[in-house]
């Protein structure tokens, strides 16, 4: 199977990664190739997408999502309030890298 044409930019892709994604089996073939956002299904323009990285897909195949800027905060700062309540590290006062990054996606403006 031939990898759909998506930039998987790990650097980009690093906080990202940590997003969770909805059931990748209900999940289109426009939002397994990122062609639209996983999340709402909103077409994506180049310059609003957010490379989600490479995910673990439906039976055993790689999917290369993305997401517009919108879905990227509003999930971001869901899994940011779950972090902060479960994480032992931010428990202790110190803030762990997976929250800065968290945090600063879930308060990114428009790129
Ligand atoms: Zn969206
Ligand atoms: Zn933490």
């Amino acid at each position: 199977m031939e990898a759909p044409a998506v930039r998987a930019t790990s650097s980009d892709a690093g906080p990202l990664a940590l997003l969770p994604l909805p059931n990748v089996r209900r999940l289109s073939g426009l939002q397994t190739e990122g062609a639209v956002c996983v999340w709402c299904g909103a077409s994506l323009v180049p310059h609003t997408a957010r490379d989600l990285g490479a995910r673990p897909g439906p039976d055993g195949v790689t999917i290369f999502p993305r997401g517009c800027a919108g879905c990227v905060r509003a999930t971001a700062s869901d899994v940011y309030r779950i972090h902060v309540a479960a994480c032992s590290t931010c428990l202790r006062n110190q803030p762990c890298t997976d929250r800065q990054a968290l945090c600063r996606l879930a308060s990114e403006g428009a790129p």
